[in-house]
């Protein structure tokens, strides 16, 4: 009889090994792969099931905009991942950044966040939540110790994202964690912190170890990392998460349980690709500050970027390479420069995301920050000479020779 081997705590293993095993650690009967259940609707043995679940036992499926056992089993290798009580996947980054804004806020509320948005949520902010009666107030990055001041009877929430899109800022998590809960002791009332994690991803930063609240991320991005999926996921405790599943029920944003699927089986190599992005978009930004028709690059991994040292501090990434995937770099010659550079490439590809296998490089000006006024992107630091890089895993050489190439055509 072999001696029992005690079991480790998922909890205590490294994120690749969470990633890829979530809790199925113990000797069990079933499937190696998360088994899609690609079905709307539940049988049920008999009546006694739906009143069960009438009565909140969850553990009875009913239907699959409420729960189905492929999205679930994702959500809680997600919230080991994050290291939370539990997580939720829903359709898309949008999806996920809406309902965890509505789950917190209402009409008369405000909403305290920095301008360094990717376009989406920043439109969400701008077009959307007014319609709500919920106001966004805009602290910049650097006099966060305004922030609470901005904060007042009516917060509930503070939101961030850091790097930011397009423009590869920083924002400070400790100084904003430290001044939101002075604030929240001013007030005697709590705040929700809300951390954008896509751009850093989970392998390179995590705002929860900060103080935040809540981590979204766009599981569209490295999380998927084939450009292949669309989701977005919310992770935090119970309570939060409880009131973001009644807005996931009620707009809708629930996952495809195969978009879970595809999404279980990307989270196998999460961490190796994120590593190795890590690595060639450091080797390519070195490149690009080389290049003589580079005006500007934009990346925390280098020195030379105006908040490198809260990088190194903030990012600690695994190997002390740990900077993510995505360059912003600006050439001269505006729009039209950027365009001559983007349509030069052969390897890159010219498409509006980023995280996936292959490199994908966007103008910000015509993608993600498209139609804004002049005051809105300065406010947001674009301006319309960038190039917004997203490193895939193609040889960097190749990289390298494929931005040299097209830069020649500049
Ligand atoms: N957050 C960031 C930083 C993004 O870049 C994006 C999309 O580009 C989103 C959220 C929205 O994600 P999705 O496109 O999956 O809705």
């Amino acid at each position: 009889m072999p001696r029992r081997m005690r079991t480790p705590r998922p909890e205590s293993l490294g994120l690749a090994t969470r990633a890829i095993h979530g809790r199925a650690l113990a000797p069990h009967r079933g499937s190696v792969a998360i088994p899609i259940v690609q079905s709307s609707t539940y049988r049920f043995a008999d009546s006694g099931e739906p009143m069960r679940y009438a009565r909140g036992d969850d553990e009875v499926f009913v239907y699959t905009r409420y729960h189905n056992p492929t999205v679930n089993a994702v959500q809680e290798r997600l919230a080991l991942m994050a290291g939370t009580e539990t997580a939720l996947l829903f359709a898309s980054g949008m999806a996920a950044i809406s309902a965890a804004v509505l789950a917190v806020a209402g009409s008369g509320d405000t909403i305290v966040s920095t301008p360094g948005l990717y376009g989406g949520t920043y439109r969400f902010f701008r077009d959307i939540l007014p319609r709500y009666g919920i106001t966004v107030r805009y602290v910049a990055p650097d006099a966060l110790e305004q922030l609470p001041s901005m904060v007042d009877h009516t917060t509930r929430a503070v939101f961030v994202e850091t790097p930011t899109n397009p423009t590869l800022d920083l924002v400070d998590l400790e100084q904003l964690v430290t001044a939101t809960r002075a604030a929240e002791r001013r007030l005697g009332k709590r705040i929700i912190i809300m951390a954008d994690n896509t751009f850093a991803t989970l392998v390179n930063q995590n705002p929860l170890r900060f103080g935040a609240d809540v981590l979204l991320e766009s599981c569209t991005k490295f999380l998927g990392g084939h450009s292949d999926l669309v989701g977005g996921m919310v992770a935090g405790s119970k309570t939060f998460i409880r009131s973001a599943h009644t807005q996931l029920k009620y707009f809708g944003g629930c996952a495809d349980p195969f978009a879970a699927y595809l999404l279980a089986r990307s989270l196998a190599t999460f961490e190796l690709r994120v590593k190795q992005q890590n690595s060639s978009a450091m080797a390519l930004a070195e490149f690009l500050q080389e290049h003589p028709r580079v005006l500007r690059v934009l990346y925390p991994g280098l020195p030379s970027h105006p908040r490198h040292a809260l990088a190194r501090a903030q990012m600690p990434g695994s190997g002390g390479d740990g900077y993510g995937g995505i360059i912003t770099i600006e050439v001269g010659g505006g729009a039209r420069g950027a365009v001559r550079v983007v349509d030069a490439l052969r390897v890159a590809v010219n498409a509006m995301s980023l995280g996936g296998v292959e490199t994908l490089v966007s103008i910000p000006v015509y993608s993600s920050h498209v139609n804004m006024k002049p005051v809105e992107l300065q406010r947001h630091g674009v301006t319309p000479g960038m190039i917004r890089i997203s490193v895939g895993l193609e040889s960097v050489e190749d990289l390298k020779a494929d931005f040299a190439r097209a830069l020649r055509a500049h």
